[in-house]
């Protein structure tokens, strides 16, 4: 049996909602799904400033324009991310700091963060890894302290919550992915919330979205022919896609429901191994966070063992990957004169870390076949 690392889920409207989307006027960006696409989400995230975008890369670059970042600012990550949460600092000409991140939560360790504060420092990039995030009151307070903004990266954290309160909105802005490999997907997608209630901001917004025109108030028939007014981009997404994306979020439970059942049964039958110290950690849920269970990762005590574990699944058919090369020992991190050895938490979880299948549509034979391989493999590692 094959049990490959993601499958896609679908809820079995998509096909109608596209040919809807198709036989409507509008195929473009804005158009009736989009719509409904962004009343769901602000239903979900309690949130009044919500923009969709063609993807979260996107949004996460929007965010930076937004704050006008430019030469000499600097922003704090993790390097335990994905590139687009550093390329969207580097194409504004900004400076991307690299963050230690914390070991039971593998997203920014608040305390590194302070240490690398500077005067140049504009805003922290929070990354709400695996639909578990940072504790955000935290956060807030530190960049308040210093009066610096927060970008939330929540890329892989539409539906988590933090002391009940939405990832992805605690910060001023949060940036969503829809990509195919998130738990809830339209092929290439995402969103932007805007938390702060500045007029300015949020109208400037729908222009960047808009290439740099009013377009939007065009549209609301504010003025009678629309112009270019600022810099800005073509981000709005199609509505054949925003019909796909409207059919998962009306499961946004269902779909969460599955994924949580999986990662319980992990959690269940996995835990034992814990004791034999070759596998340290694994996904867990810290007190106050709700997850959306959007992967899960098993850690181990050096390099060699996790890699083990990955070839000996493979062997079995079963697909297991690695998360993430950090991005200052990557080459692009190497060129910016990052070296390894900088980051020696981010580093070392780098090389232990690995996640195991997990998807909505997963069968308990599927997941008893990954366990019973982990078993076979864990007892004589
Ligand atoms: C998936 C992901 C992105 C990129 O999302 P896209 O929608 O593919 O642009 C950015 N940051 C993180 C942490 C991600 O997991």
């Amino acid at each position: 049996m094959h049990i490959p690392f993601n499958k896609i889920y679908y809820t079995g409207r998509e096909m109608d909602y596209i040919k809807e989307a198709l036989e409507s006027t509008n195929i473009s960006g804005d158009g009736n799904f989009n719509n409904k696409v962004c009343s769901l989400l602000k239903d979900q995230l309690n949130s009044s400033n919500i923009f969709t975008f063609t993807n979260c890369t996107h949004a996460l670059e929007t965010a930076m324009l937004l704050l006008d970042i430019r030469p000499g600012d600097e922003v704090i990550i993790p390097s335990f991310t994905f590139a687009s949460t550093a390329n969207a600092v580097l194409l504004r000409g900004g400076t991307p700091v690299f963050a230690e991140v914390e070991k039971k939560t593998l997203t920014l360790d608040i305390e590194d963060v302070e240490n690398k504060i500077t005067n140049q420092t504009r805003a922290i990039i929070p990354v709400q890894y695996g639909g578990i995030g940072c504790p955000m009151d935290e956060i807030m307070d530190l960049a308040n302290k210093y009066n610096i903004y927060v970008i939330e990266d929540a890329a892989q954290a539409l539906g988590s919550t933090y002391k009940g309160k939405a990832l992805g909105t605690w910060g001023h802005m949060g940036c969503f992915s829809f990509h195919g490999t998130k738990n809830y997907i339209c092929g290439e997608g995402g969103a932007l919330s805007i938390n702060m209630e500045d007029e300015k901001i949020i109208n400037r917004a729908e222009i960047i979205r808009q290439k740099g025109t009013n377009r939007q108030e065009f549209n609301m028939g504010k003025v009678n022919q629309y112009t270019w007014v600022d810099i800005g981009s073509s981000y709005a997404p199609s509505d054949v896609l925003m019909a796909i994306l409207y059919s998962q979020l009306q499961q946004i439970d269902y779909i969460m429901e599955k994924r949580k059942k999986i990662t319980e049964t992990y959690i269940e039958k996995l835990s034992k191994f814990l004791v034999h110290g070759k596998l340290t950690s694994m996904t867990n849920i810290p007190e106050y966070f709700n997850s959306n269970y959007h992967n899960f990762y098993l850690r181990f005590n050096n390099q060699n063992h996790r890699d083990y574990v990955i070839s000996q699944l493979k062997s079995r058919d079963i697909d297991a990957y690695i998360h993430f090369v950090p991005l200052h020992s990557s080459p692009m991190g190497l060129k910016l004169g990052y070296k390894y050895g900088d980051l020696p938490i981010t580093e070392k979880i780098g090389e232990t870390l690995m996640r195991i299948p997990l998807y909505t549509a997963m069968s308990e034979e599927e997941q008893d076949y990954v366990i019973m391989a982990l078993y076979d493999i864990l007892e004589v590692l």
